[in-house]
Parts: structure tokens; C-alpha cells; sequence
């Protein structure tokens, strides 16, 4: 009698798994998924090997021990997708063996938004890498979703042309993982967001159907797509805007022991006539990586960069010096010689440093200096402090707040979610919000989408019936034994961390 009950009770406890362990996949349906994809899409683009499931079971950055128990596991299979159909029938056998998929690109996010939660199958989009057509006269380019953004550019230098704006993680970061996910970066304060220059997108439907996207409606529409994270479907190719190559280029560096004087620099150079392609501030700890010898830790870094016609860019000059001059700054402007500037951060860089990678937040210039100031504070208790904020807009700056740890050894980088609720907290009270929303945000979810969040979270039920793609995150929260996280439990984490 005693060891039926205890039968049972494991049954149970394994239906809704144990401390993240999740339900263990019983191997004939797990075999019976893998070789429903091996005979529907081939042998050669679907990989049951232990390297490749066990890389890509979260992002690039590994996450505290706690919460990897709780909310991943590693995938069934990884799907190495040959063409756009391939996607949309790797959906299709999902369904039908109603299994989740996760899609995968650079995975440069760091949010959680590309883990496997529960036993998945990871599509990685990044062999979908064709430079599919540039049209130089249109100032067009038409890319499939996997190409990165060095890939793009250097595709696009060699027609004389440039994107116009690109996420500073382009190294790694891909054309479909920007367009899901914030679409802001390098060069949108000149040129606007990356969803508002792309024209029309394929996307394979969790449904299994490959459509095109464009600009009206709602359920196939760009709206639905972009900031998402892959939940309404796989973007699988995407046609956006580029520009001519620039005539000039110019950079100007100018560093300053105050934080004060440093955010009204920010503030002025926003307003700038003449406006630039970037601008940048950044901890002085950073300057070494961005250009030789710039900085220090005792310092902070101001970077205007100029981009465009030889007449503007060369006038600017004048403009840096008077801005030195209002504000009474006793510095100087540094001019850089374009060979010595790292434009994409380097991302193993970072890494090697033994840096964490806490989050990234969008507020208003005005409110830079304050959410700094409190961030810095609560940051110097965990490390040294490592920032960077890049005007993206008139009315946004997208801050990446880090710390390094003390001691740190090179492999012991991990994603610090703690701190990153905390900014995320942190953020909405001086009225601005989270950057990307993954697993780690999801409590932010409805903040961040604004107003689209409850139309969303329909069109995501319309399509997505049973929840197949990229479940457990954005709209619900959702650990791999497939019990819920409450969202308010994480809030109350970041409110009573403030204090
Ligand atoms: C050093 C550094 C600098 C960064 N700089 C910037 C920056 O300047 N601007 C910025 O916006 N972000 C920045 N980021 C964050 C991140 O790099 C960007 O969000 C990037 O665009 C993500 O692209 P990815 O290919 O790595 O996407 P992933 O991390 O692989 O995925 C992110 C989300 O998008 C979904 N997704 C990915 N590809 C697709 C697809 N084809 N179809 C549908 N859904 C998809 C995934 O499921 C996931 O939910 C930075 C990150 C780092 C580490």
C-alpha cells in the first residue's frame, strides 16, 4: 500500500518536475520528436550533440547556479536551419508533437530570452546568413535574420554603402535579434529605430506558415514582431534602409573627473543642431577599450561622433568648443583618428575582464545623472562599476550598467539577475524603463510593450495556441518543471533591494 502511494506521489512529482530538474522527457517521445524533424527537415540540420545542446541551453553569459537550477534544462535537439522553409517546418512538427522551441540568435540579449526552459528545441538562426540582395540605387538590402551586423556592414562597404544604425554588439548580435528585441543602438539618434527602417519581413508562424510582414494590421504586422522575442514567430529574412558610406567622419573625446559636469555635456550635444551619429558616456575604466589610452577609473567619457557631409562635420568643431565654453568646463576636446576606434563592443572583452553584466535600461537624458549616481552606489557594494550610456534617441538613453567582481577569475562571469531587476526597479521610478524583456524582465513585460502589451498578449494566444515558441517568458513567467513563477515575487525582490 505504502510503496503505491509513494509510486504515485512520484508520478505526480514527476509530471510537474522537481526544483527545475523538469518532467524528464520519457526517450521514446523524446526520440520520436528528433526523428520526426530528421525525416521532415533532414538528418544534417538537426543535432542531438551533447556540445552543441549543452551551448546552447541559455545566452552567451552563464547564469547563478540558483536560477539555471530553476528554470533550465537542456534542449532535445538544435535545429541548424538551410532556408526559411526549414524554420517554419521544424514549427510545424513542433506542434504537432507539441513540443516547445526556443529561437536562437547571437544570444548577445542576455536575458534569459534565448534559455531553454523545459525540454525544447533550440532553432539557432544564425546559418539563415545570407546577404540575400543590396540594391545601391534603392539604398535598400534585403539579409536573411541570422547575418550578423559586422557581416551586414562590411557586405554593404563593399557596394559603398553603410547601415544606418546598428546595436554596438554587432560583433555577435544578428539582424533578427535586433528587430526582436530593442532596435535601438549606434546611430538611431540620427537615423531612428531599426523597426522603422525595415520595409517588410518573412516570418514563419508558430502555426508552421511562412508569411510576409509589412506595415499594416496587427497579426502579421512589423507591430507584432518587433520587441517581441520571438513569440509571435521566427523572422526569418528582413529588407531595411541603409545609407550612402559618409563623406567624413570625426570623433571627439573629452574626459572629466565629474559625473555632473559630464551628464549636462550629454545633454547639450543632444541638442546640437548639426546632430551627431552617437554619443556616448562612459566609465573611465571602459576608455582603454574603446580607444588607446583614453581614461581612467577616475574618470568618466564623453564621446561625440559625427558621421555625414564634409561641409557639416568639419563645422562642428566649433560647436564642441562652444558648448566647453557655456557650461564653463575646463577641458578639452580630443580628436580620434577613425583606425583607433572600436565601434562594436567586443563582447569577449568584456568577458575575459571578469565582468557581470547586470542590464540595461532606457530613461530620459535628463534622468541619467540621478539613475547613475544611485546606481553607482548600490554597484561600488558588489564591485568596481563599469557603464556605458549611448544616446539612442532625443528622449532616450540606453544605459548598460556592470560591475566587475572583486577577485573575479576569468571564467566566473555570470549573469547578475538580481541586478538587474534592481535597475529595472530602479529605472521606472525616475520614469523610465527596462531595455529587452527575456526571462529576467518579464516582470517589466507590460511596462515595457506600454500600450501594445494587452493587444499583444492576444494576437499571441490567436497564433500561438498552444504556446509553442519561446514559451514561459514576456507574457507569463514560467520555470522549466512548468510551475509558475509570480512575476510580483521578483518585483518585490528588486523594491525591497532598493532599500
Ligand atoms: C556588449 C553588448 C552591447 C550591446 N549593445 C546593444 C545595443 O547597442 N543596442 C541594443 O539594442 N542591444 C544591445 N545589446 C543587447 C543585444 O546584443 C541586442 O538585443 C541584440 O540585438 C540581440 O541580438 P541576438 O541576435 O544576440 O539575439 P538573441 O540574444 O539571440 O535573442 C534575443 C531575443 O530575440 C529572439 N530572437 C532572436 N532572433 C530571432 C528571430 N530571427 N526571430 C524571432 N525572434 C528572434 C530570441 O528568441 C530572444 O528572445 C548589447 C549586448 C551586449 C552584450
Amino acid at each position: 500500500m505504502r510503496s503505491r502511494k509513494r509510486i504515485r506521489i512520484q508520478r505526480k512529482a514527476r509530471k510537474i518536475g522537481f526544483l527545475g530538474k523538469g518532467a524528464p522527457m520519457p526517450s521514446h517521445e523524446r526520440s520520436e520528436i528528433v526523428e520526426s524533424l530528421r525525416l521532415r527537415i533532414g538528418d544534417e540540420v538537426v543535432s542531438t550533440d551533447e556540445h552543441d545542446l549543452s551551448r546552447r541551453q541559455c545566452d552567451a553569459q552563464p547564469l547563478q547556479s540558483l536560477l539555471g537550477k530553476l528554470f533550465l534544462s537542456k534542449p532535445v535537439a538544435v535545429v541548424f536551419p538551410d532556408s526559411p522553409r526549414c524554420v517554419a517546418e521544424a514549427l510545424d512538427v513542433c506542434i504537432e508533437g507539441k513540443t516547445p522551441a526556443v529561437v536562437r540568435g547571437g544570444a548577445t540579449a542576455g536575458l534569459g530570452g534565448v534559455a531553454s526552459v523545459g525540454k525544447t528545441i533550440v532553432i539557432d538562426v544564425t546559418t539563415l546568413n545570407l546577404i540575400v540582395e543590396i540594391d545601391a540605387k534603392k539604398k535598400q538590402s534585403t539579409v536573411q535574420a541570422g547575418c550578423t551586423w559586422k557581416v551586414v556592414s562590411s557586405a554593404l562597404r563593399s557596394e559603398g554603402l553603410a547601415p544606418l544604425a546598428f546595436p554596438s554588439s554587432g560583433i555577435e548580435s544578428t539582424v533578427g535579434g535586433w528587430m526582436s528585441t530593442g532596435g535601438y543602438g549606434i546611430g538611431t539618434l540620427q537615423h531612428g529605430c531599426f523597426h522603422e527602417m525595415v520595409s517588410s519581413m518573412e516570418v514563419a508562424l508558430p502555426s508552421g506558415l511562412l508569411v510576409s510582414a509589412g506595415h499594416d494590421g496587427l497579426r502579421y504586422s512589423m507591430r507584432s514582431f518587433a520587441r517581441t522575442e520571438g513569440q509571435m514567430g521566427v523572422i526569418t529574412r528582413l529588407t531595411f534602409d541603409v545609407r550612402s558610406l559618409p563623406e567624413q567622419k570625426a570623433t571627439y573625446v573629452l574626459t572629466t573627473s565629474k559625473l555632473d559636469e559630464a551628464t549636462e555635456i550629454l545633454q547639450e550635444l543632444t541638442a546640437l543642431k548639426i546632430k551627431p551619429f552617437h554619443i556616448m558616456l562612459m566609465s573611465g575604466n571602459l576608455g582603454g577599450r574603446f580607444a588607446p589610452g583614453i581614461g581612467d577609473s577616475s574618470r568618466h567619457i564623453v564621446v561625440a561622433h559625427f558621421e555625414g557631409n564634409q561641409k557639416d562635420v568639419t563645422r562642428v568643431k566649433d560647436d564642441l568648443r562652444h558648448i566647453l565654453k557655456k557650461l564653463e568646463v575646463n577641458s578639452e576636446w580630443i580628436y580620434l583618428r577613425e583606425a583607433d576606434i572600436h565601434h562594436f563592443v567586443l563582447i569577449e572583452d568584456l568577458r575575459a575582464r571578469g565582468g557581470v553584466l547586470a542590464g540595461e535600461v532606457m530613461i530620459e537624458p535628463s534622468g541619467v545623472g540621478v539613475l547613475l549616481r544611485q546606481a553607482l552606489w548600490k554597484l561600488k557594494h558588489l564591485g568596481e562599476p563599469v557603464y556605458q550610456c549611448d544616446v539612442v534617441s532625443d528622449e532616450r538613453v540606453l544605459m548598460r550598467l556592470a560591475y566587475r567582481k572583486r577577485g573575479a577569475r576569468v571564467q566566473a562571469v555570470e549573469r547578475d539577475v538580481w541586478s538587474t531587476l534592481l535597475l529595472g526597479y530602479l529605472s521606472l521610478k525616475l520614469g523610465g524603463r527596462p531595455y529587452g524583456i527575456g526571462l529576467w524582465n518579464t516582470p517589466f513585460a507590460r511596462e515595457i510593450l506600454g500600450g501594445e502589451y494587452s493587444q499583444l498578449k492576444i494576437v499571441k494566444t490567436e497564433t500561438d495556441r498552444l504556446g509553442i515558441v519561446n514559451p514561459g517568458r514576456v507574457f507569463y513567467l514560467k520555470m522549466s518543471s512548468g510551475l509558475p513563477m509570480p512575476c510580483w515575487l521578483l518585483k518585490s525582490f528588486a523594491r525591497v533591494a532598493r532599500r
